[in-house]
């Protein structure tokens, strides 16, 4: 199962020529989910050929411009192509009547049905149950209400090693039971152990995007088990006061957190940079003092969450 995320855009407040707000598109199978959504996410979709058909989903972690700003061109955009499918957005409540507001002096009707998911609450909670993914949403602390998101994947069943079960005289009609942990037991009374006859399934993989934070230790509990984090770390280590001051986080702090969470597992990918840095490596090199699996959030680059690792589009 294919399961990674896209970046569209790894910059904080103002957008620069080569740097966008924040979005991302988190790929599993067939399905794309989009998180948050500045200014440019289409401009940015189309360069890195992200099919817009496949976003069922949109997550906006809080109502600070530059995780919204591109949403209502993207619906509009929707609207357009002549889309039919339910589109799903999560967000702070608020955002329900700005974008009402905004159809309705454009007097858009949508073509669509726009269901709307109100998060009112700085708590953690499970906001969609998917066939394959479960996806909660927890509060961040930063100057407005904020979430971060949790992509989870379900447990799988057992794999059956056809050739032993067979060996065995397990018949087919059982393979599902086998798949669900049961022990065989023969006509004959013989108790074949399930750990015979099937392999584990691989363990749940789980992305966790923090958003717009202060360094803060309460997150550990919704970051740890992750395969991947994304932290903000809108500034180098220098300008510490700058960050404590805007309610984000320095290079040090977000590397620190992984740690605490990760221990020696998991990857850590960072992004929202501040546009009065120019070249991001540094980010990277002081990351990596602290917490050696950081990444930096390249745009267009795709992160698989679990292995193997990166791959460029
Ligand atoms: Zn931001
Ligand atoms: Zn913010």
């Amino acid at each position: 199962m294919h399961f990674s995320v896209t970046i569209l855009g790894n910059n904080s407040a103002i957008p620069s020529p080569d740097r966008f707000p924040t979005s991302q598109v988190v790929n599993y199978e067939n399905q794309a989910f989009l998180v948050d959504c500045g200014e440019g996410t289409q401009i940015q979709m189309s360069k890195f050929r992200i099919r817009k058909s496949r976003i069922d989903h949109i997550f906006i972690s809080h109502l600070h411009g530059d995780h919204y700003f591109g949403l209502i061109g993207l619906i509009n955009s929707f609207n357009l192509s002549q889309r039919t499918e339910a589109l799903h957005i999560y967000a702070p409540a608020e955002l329900e009547s700005i974008l009402q507001l905004q159809l309705q002096c454009a007097a858009t009707t949508l073509q669509f049905p726009l269901h709307f998911h109100a998060l009112r609450y700085p708590q953690h909670q499970v906001i969609a149950d998917l066939p394959n993914l479960t996806i909660s949403c927890f509060p961040t602390r930063h100057r407005i209400l904020c979430f971060g998101f949790i992509f989870e994947e379900k447990p799988r069943k057992r794999h059956v090693i056809a050739e032993k079960a067979q060996q065995a005289g397990v018949p087919v009609s059982f393979y599902k039971n086998l798949q669900n942990g049961e022990d065989y037991i023969s006509p004959t009374g013989n108790v074949i152990p399930n750990a015979s006859l099937t392999l584990p399934p691989p363990k749940p993989r789980k992305y966790c995007y923090c958003a717009d934070t202060l360094y803060d230790e309460s997150l550990i509990t919704y970051i740890s088990g992750s395969d991947l984090v994304y932290h903000e770390t809108t500034y180098l280590q220098q300008d510490l006061n700058r960050a404590v001051e805007r309610y984000h986080s320095t290079t040090i702090q977000a590397a620190t957190l992984a740690r605490k969470a990760l221990g020696n597992s998991g990857k850590l990918l960072i992004g929202h940079f501040s546009s009065r840095y120019e070249h991001l490596e540094v980010f990277e090199a002081e990351c990596r003092t602290v917490f050696p699996e950081t990444y930096l959030a390249i745009q267009g680059a795709t992160y698989f969450i679990g292995t193997p690792w990166k791959e460029r589009i």
